[in-house]
């Protein structure tokens, strides 16, 4: 339920209520904070049948997070599925590299979550700690003063003030335009095609992927036994893959997977994004802060679009505790939050877009040697584990 827009002055207004903005919101309301949340969409809501073609993989730190905030359990109970083990290999040569998560001595290597059962579980908390929450509503315009910054709705009619607003808005932040803050954009000229997807063979609470030339197949373990699929293809190629009927495109996928899981024997509707890697140039403006999809985006190649936005939830909030509860949009505050984010960030842009030069890479001996790479790594157990802790957060 929604509640009237206070025309007091708010700690933290935060736009979007995606899993970012949802978390930031919580987590400013459990410290006390008087937080309200801005969404252009009807309040989310979680589906009993699953509808899935967006689902994220956590990692570990994402899901330490969330048991902090207090909704791992209620995750969970909605479909929030552990898995055990990760499979990579390569189409060309020999290189296979597998993670077990009894190997590392950890419970789990990380957690598949219908986005749609994420945002609706953060909604209910956010409402029973008291964040004003205003469903279909977007911002028109935005004053930013020295001591706060107001946001209007239509009509010019004030809905919020706020010590400090985060942009929570998505890869297409608004508020980051309105704010100026220049993006650094590389299209890779592909797109993702998602679906959830019924196997022959069980997925063994593993994910599966594999570099197919210019592609690159995931297969994410479900909580019913399906796989939830992210097939990363050139724009020609995806829109082929889209048009094709569900038989067709089971038997590609079977193909593409090199029938690890056994035949396809059913698909969902499909959709597809396209893939963008954007870096925004600076973290905040005055006491706008940006996080999330708004901050940045990701090859999807690892699952960590997601993991990174909740990487900031985290850091963001934790510069909310002391002093910073005074003002939480003081110039200090902000730039603290950027230190500790915007470095990481870059520095996962470009190990993302390394693994994809490598994997796509076809010179004459090139797989053998990247093949005798993966296998070296498969073998040496402290890189090995070095490489999986950072990878599932656990570092
Ligand atoms: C189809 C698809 C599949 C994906 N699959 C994966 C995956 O498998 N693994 C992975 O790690 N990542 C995946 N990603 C990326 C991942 O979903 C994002 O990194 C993550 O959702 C970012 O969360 P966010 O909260 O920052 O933004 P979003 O989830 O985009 O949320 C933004 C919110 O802001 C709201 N909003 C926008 N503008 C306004 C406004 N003006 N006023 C009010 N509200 C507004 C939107 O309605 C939305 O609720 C996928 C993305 C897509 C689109």
């Amino acid at each position: 339920m929604s509640q009237h827009p206070s025309k007091d002055v708010l700690d933290v207004l935060v736009v979007g209520a995606g899993a970012v903005g949802g978390a930031i919101a919580l987590g400013a309301a459990r410290q006390g904070l008087r937080v309200g949340l801005l969404e252009r969409n009807t309040a989310p809501t979680f589906h009993e049948v699953m509808p899935v073609t967006r689902v994220a993989t956590l990692n570990i730190a994402s899901m330490e997070f969330f048991a902090r905030l207090g909704v791992q359990d209620a995750l969970e109970a909605r479909r929030a599925h552990a898995f055990s083990g990760m499979s990579v290999w390569d189409a060309h040569g020999p290189g296979h590299i597998r993670f077990d998560a009894d190997e590392l001595g950890v419970p789990a290597l990380g957690w598949t979550v219908e986005h749609a059962a994420l945002e609706a579980v953060l909604w209910d908390e956010m409402e029973a700690a008291g964040v004003a929450l205003w469903p279909e509503t977007e911002w028109k315009t935005v004053d930013t003063g020295p001591d706060r910054v107001d946001v209007y709705g239509n009509g010019h009619a004030l809905l919020a003030s706020a010590r400090l607003v985060v942009a929570a808005d998505g890869a297409q932040s608004s508020l980051r335009t309105r704010m100026g803050i220049p993006v650094h954009e590389q299209d890779y000229h592909a797109r993702g095609v998602v679906a959830t997807v019924t196997t022959e063979r069980p997925h063994e609470d593993t994910a599966w992927q594999r570099f197919v030339d210019d592609q690159i197949i995931a297969f994410l373990p479900l909580a019913d036994g399906r796989s939830s699929i992210v097939w990363s293809q050139p724009e020609l190629q995806a829109e082929d893959t889209l048009a094709l009927d569900d038989a067709a495109f089971c038997e590609a996928l079977g193909t593409v997977i090199d029938h690890r899981l056994g035949a396809i024997t059913a698909t969902s509707r499909r959709a597809s994004f396209p893939l963008v890697a954007r870096h925004a140039q600076y973290y905040h403006a005055g006491r706008v802060a940006l996080a999330g999809d708004a901050a940045h985006t990701i090859h999807p190649l690892a699952g960590q679009g997601l993991n990174l936005g909740l990487a900031d939830a985290c850091a963001l909030i934790e510069r909310l505790h002391g002093p910073a509860r005074r003002d939480p949009g003081a110039e200090t505050v902000l730039r603290a939050y950027t230190r500790d984010r915007r470095a990481e960030n870059a520095f996962m842009q470009r190990a993302m877009d390394g693994f994809r030069l490598i994997f796509g890479t076809h010179a004459a001996g090139l797989p053998e040697l990247r093949g005798l790479g993966i296998r070296l790594v498969d073998q040496a157990t402290p890189l090995k584990r070095r490489l999986a802790l950072r990878a599932f957060g656990l570092d």
